[in-house]
This record gives C-alpha cells, structure tokens and sequence, in this order.
C-alpha cells in the first residue's frame, strides 16, 4: 500500500484545517464536507483500515473516539448530537487507506444512511 493523501497531511506536505493535534492523533475538516461540521479524526500512524487495528493499537482506537467527542462538544454538537462512522474497505465506500473517524453534525442525520 502506496502512501496515502492523509499521510501527506501528517507530514505537513499537504494543507488542512486542522482541528485538533497531538504526538499520535491529527483532526482536521474534511475537504468534500457532507455537514455542516465534517471533521476526520485519524492516527499519525498509517493504519489502512479498522480491520488494520492490533492489539496494541487499544488505547489509540479509544483515544480517536474521546477525541472526537471532546471535539464535538468544542464544536457545540453534543446537546443535539452527532455521528460518528469509520468505513471499512469497499463495501464500506472507505476511499482513503488511512484508518479515519468521520465526526459529523449541525444537522439531523438520516437512518439508514444507505
Ligand atoms: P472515506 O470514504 O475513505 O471514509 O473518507 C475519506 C474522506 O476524506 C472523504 O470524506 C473525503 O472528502 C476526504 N478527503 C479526501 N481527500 C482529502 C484531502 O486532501 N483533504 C481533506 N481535508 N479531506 C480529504
């Protein structure tokens, strides 16, 4: 697996509106927004997918979610809520090889999301 747009985001050699950065996790708005906050939460470490995830990535895949709530209640969604999707390979319509939390709110999301 080649490198990937989001590790050129990690690198600082491609742009984006960073949300929220630390020594193992990157937040930034995503580039096609599909809601009014559309936001990425991914690792610094280039796992390709969920199904990537070992063991000792525990704390890390729980610190995604964390972040992503804290940075939800930053950006005023907990009272009305949000959601929160990883996509998994193709039949998940995941796009970018790069393990990524989509945070998504400001409007009333539908079920199922087809
Ligand atoms: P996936 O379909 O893999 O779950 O989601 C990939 C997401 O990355 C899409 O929502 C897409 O709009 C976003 N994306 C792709 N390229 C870029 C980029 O260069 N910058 C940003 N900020 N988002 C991107």
């Amino acid at each position: 697996m080649g490198q990937t747009i989001f590790s050129k985001i990690v690198a600082g050699e491609i742009p984006c509106d960073k949300v929220f950065e630390d020594e193992e996790l990157l937040a930034f708005r995503d580039i096609k927004p599909q809601a009014p906050v559309h936001i990425l939460i991914i690792p610094k470490e280039p796992i390709p997918t969920v199904d990537d995830l070992e063991d000792r990535h525990q704390a890390l895949a729980g610190k995604m979610m964390l972040v992503a709530a804290r940075i939800a209640r930053e950006e005023g969604l907990a009272e009305g809520g949000y959601r929160l999707i990883v996509n998994c390979r193709a039949d998940g319509g995941q796009e970018v090889y790069h393990l990524h939390l989509h945070l998504m709110g400001g409007r009333k999301m539908s079920w199922p999301p087809g």
